[in-house]
């Protein structure tokens, strides 16, 4: 990777950064869309949040590489064109990217998985594309809404991009068979251990599916990759970053 050339990133203090203005990369250029506080790292709090990066510019050469801040190095990815053929990594949501929890929909139930801020970055670094495909049978059994999950989805993605990951896409399935909301009941396609999700994913973008894979903690994660026609990966715990790691090594 190339060493970054700032061009309009202005620095208004010590403490905050206006981020609105464009970076180049060694050729490419990335607009970042977002003026807002970032923290550096202290003695008290030693992990820095970086600024935060919500837009990217669709001009120029794909590319990503590596924005300096004081003493941080903030990542940009910039994604595939919609229209851009790339490999896609599904991650299954709860046991993957958080800790399992029953039901949860509220980001204050969310316990990031370690690595899994990594795992995301490195995919994005790769032109993967990131798409979580979770079953959200608590939409059926009436205990939240679909409103819920899209709202928890879209704070997780602030999350991650303060992170300087990027989720490109979130698809979940609301069904159960035994749903106590009749509109949502239904042994639904999308409802993995079967592929609805990650087939209707491959058909929003264009995928190459030889390079795709799928990351789940359960057998019906890795049912529903097999039934799509994508490599399934069981995560059994530990570092996201490093597990994938080392399932790319083998693909
Ligand atoms: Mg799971």
């Amino acid at each position: 990777m190339r060493d970054p050339t700032r061009s309009d990133l202005r620095l208004t203090s010590k403490q905050q950064a206006s981020l609105i203005g464009k970076v180049s990369i060694g050729r490419a250029r990335f607009r970042l869309v977002r003026s807002g506080w970032a923290r550096p790292a202290t003695a008290d709090s030693p992990n820095p949040r970086p600024p935060v990066i919500r837009g990217l510019s669709r001009t120029g050469p794909r590319g990503s590489g590596a924005v300096r801040w004081g003493q941080m190095t903030v990542t940009v990815t910039r994604p595939p064109a919609a229209d851009a053929m790339a490999p896609m990594a599904f991650f299954d949501r709860d046991g993957v990217l958080n800790e399992e929890v029953d039901y949860a929909f509220r980001i204050d139930q969310i316990v990031w998985v370690e690595g899994a801020f990594a795992a995301v970055r490195r995919l994005n670094r790769l032109g993967y594309r990131v798409v979580v495909v979770t079953n959200q049978s608590g939409v059926g059994r009436d205990y939240y809404t679909e409103d819920d999950v899209r709202s928890l989805h879209g704070q997780m993605n602030r999350i991650m991009l303060e992170n300087g990951a990027r989720i490109d896409a979130f698809y979940y399935s609301p069904h159960h068979p035994e749903a106590a909301l009749a509109a949502y009941r239904a042994d639904h396609e999308d409802r993995k251990p079967r592929p609805g999700m990650l087939l209707k994913a491959m058909r929003d973008f264009p995928t190459e599916r030889e390079r795709s894979f799928l990351v789940g903690d359960r057998e019906t994660d890795i049912q529903a990759a097999a039934a799509a026609g994508v490599r399934g990966f069981l995560f059994e715990g530990g570092n996201l970053d490093a597990f994938i790691a080392g399932q790319l090594g083998r693909i």
